[in-house]
């Protein structure tokens, strides 16, 4: 029987069943043999119908996340390692279109490929609306996986209120998967290619109610003087244990002073105002760690029992635009962060962004955003293949959508970036299709952005070229010919309907995939929130840390929230 031996028995689960939701069904009458499926250890946690959203508590997420994960089997799982892969803004939309694109790089027709994940045996639909907003960013989106509890758009770790509150979002500090784990003794470690303080990365380990408050000098003067800290700062110093071994990403700027010049560039210095030299700091907490800004200093590193990579002063540059030599590919960063956290016995925790595919769709640049999938990809398979589903948890997921679309009736292994062959439902053609003007189209496009076809006050009418930031735009007069326009290029920008100077997110579900001890418990249709559930129950060192804080019911699930000031420590 997979069951949890270092708790108490499950309860019986047929008294519980009447007053809740899902997973009961499959639990049956009589005590199934052997179960071989996360289905038979299910958990009944009751939760409490409220009114929406008034009745949406922090405590009521947590709750509802926790029965949530413990219906669908979540605490059989014995997981040593976690390994969260996060590809921002990588909607269902962009999977299939980058896993074409890497088929057809490899010479096939496409369709028939998967991206890494896609062999994962377990998936599931994550709903992703913040409490505020029906279309999420990535802020209160990651909160929501990093702490179990949804929140409003922008919030960094902190249960729902306003974004400009400081004072109010003291007390709302939410413990993460990634603290708790440093409370409990494993080794942990943050990825990206964005800037290490971009939402993202900042929810596995700041607390703000503003993503923005990356260094000292975004936080508004009242929110300084009602005690709130920058991001930066909170990211390398810690309460809750050692703090991160492996902090890899971009944002050099966030971390150093106008005081200091920049390593790589000449003509740039570091942002913060207040004197503080993080990088020093974090130095001082991590003896004998080192600090990297380059690929080859990385390499040169690799015994340091911690590292701290800062390789641009802003985002990371676009996979498709990186000097080789000089700046690491995401699957790299994956390789020497898993290299050095697997070396702790107790285990670790690891988050990893693909943090850029995002910021390729705002643009309107589907090229960028399908290649920064694949090099995803390559950061997912590098983990795979150095860990062990015997021990290791995977989850690929993203935070949120965008608004590509991929449509029209191109024949099979039509180039993903060109423009439809086919002669639609009717029947084939190796000829272009035609839109009603008789004018060819691309099978990609954006319903919003930059791509919109009007002149604006940056490009004139006609297709758009990255980068196009434009201020403002006319409409469009009508469709351009793009007979003569190479649309498989790097820097076209696909149609987008309506002009806005950044393409925006979706609102509808993303996919998570998942591996290892606890993975079955990953299907069907759930809350955001359910993920950072999905990972404590999965844990035994994580839910046995939360129990100790008393915050369990009497079948061991987590179901209370936890307060952060518990799970603190002394260096
Ligand atoms: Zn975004």
């Amino acid at each position: 029987m997979r069951r949890p031996t270092a708790f108490p028995p499950f309860p019986l689960l047929a008294a519980v069943c009447a007053t809740v939701l899902a997973a009961c069904a499959s639990s049956g009458e009589a005590p199934a043999p052997a179960p071989a499926d996360a289905a038979s250890a299910a958990i009944a946690v009751p939760v409490a119908a409220v009114a929406h959203p008034a009745g949406e508590t922090p405590q009521w997420w947590y709750r509802g996340g926790a029965a949530r994960a413990a219906a669908n089997g979540a605490m059989a799982g014995r997981a040593k390692n976690v390994i969260l892969f996060l590809g921002d803004g990588m909607s269902l939309t962009t999977v299939a279109a980058a896993r074409i694109l890497q088929g057809q790089r490899h010479g096939g027709p496409g369709e028939e490929n998967l991206l890494s994940w896609e062999r994962f045996p377990h998936t599931a639909f994550s709903k992703t609306y913040n409490t505020d907003s029906q279309t999420p960013d990535s802020a209160g989106t990651m909160t929501a996986i990093t702490t179990g509890v949804k929140s409003h758009m922008g919030a960094i770790a902190v249960s729902a209120g306003d974004r400009d509150d400081c004072a109010g979002s003291l007390g709302q500090a939410r413990l993460t998967w990634l603290q708790l784990a440093d409370s409990a003794g494993l080794a942990t470690g943050i990825v990206t290619t964005a800037r290490l303080t971009h939402a993202t990365p900042a929810a596995t380990w700041a607390h703000a109610p503003d993503r923005n408050w990356e260094n000292d000098t975004d936080l508004p003067p009242e929110a300084v003087a009602a005690g709130c800290i920058d991001i930066a700062r909170q990211m390398v110093a810690t309460p809750y244990g050692r703090g991160p071994q492996v902090l890899l990403g971009g944002g050099r700027g966030e971390f150093t002073t106008v005081e200091e010049r920049d390593p790589e560039y000449d003509d740039k210095v570091g942002q913060r105002l207040d004197g503080r030299d993080l990088v020093a700091q974090w130095k001082a907490a991590h003896p004998g760690g080192a600090y990297v800004w380059n690929r080859e200093q990385l390499r040169a590193a690799r015994d340091a029992p911690a590292v701290l990579g800062l390789f641009e002063p802003d985002h990371m540059q676009y996979d498709h635009d990186r000097d080789r030599n000089a700046e690491p590919s995401l699957a790299e960063l994956t390789a020497e962060a898993i290299r050095r956290l697997s070396r702790d016995p107790n285990g670790f925790v690891l988050m990893i962004e693909g943090g850029r595919i995002d910021h390729a769709n705002h643009e309107g640049n589907a090229f960028r955003a399908l290649d920064e999938t694949i090099a995803l990809s390559e950061a997912v398979r590098t983990a795979a293949e150095m860990t062990s589903a015997r021990d290791t948890l995977i989850l690929v997921t993203a935070d949120h959508s965008h608004t590509l679309n991929f449509v029209g009736y191109p024949v099979r292994g039509n180039p993903i970036l060109g423009k439809v062959r086919g002669g639609g439902e009717d029947g084939g053609s190796a000829d272009y299709a035609r839109d009603l003007g008789g004018l060819p189209y691309t099978t990609l496009s954006y319903a919003n952005g930059p791509g919109h076809t009007g002149a604006s006050n940056r490009q004139p009418a006609g297709p758009k070229r990255h980068l196009h930031a434009p201020s403002s735009m006319e409409p469009s007069t009508g469709r351009p010919d793009l007979g003569g326009i190479d649309t498989e290029d790097p820097d076209y920008l696909q149609e987008a309907l309506v002009p806005l100077k950044s393409e925006s997110h979706g609102g509808e579900d993303v996919g998570i995939w998942a591996r290892g001890p606890g993975s079955a418990a990953v299907r069907g249709t759930v809350e955001q929130n359910a993920i950072y559930h999905f990972i404590v129950q999965a844990t035994p060192k994580l839910r046995q840390r939360l129990c100790e804080a008393g915050t369990c019911d009497r079948n061991g699930v987590p179901v209370e929230l936890p307060q952060p000031v518990d799970f603190m420590r002394q260096r």
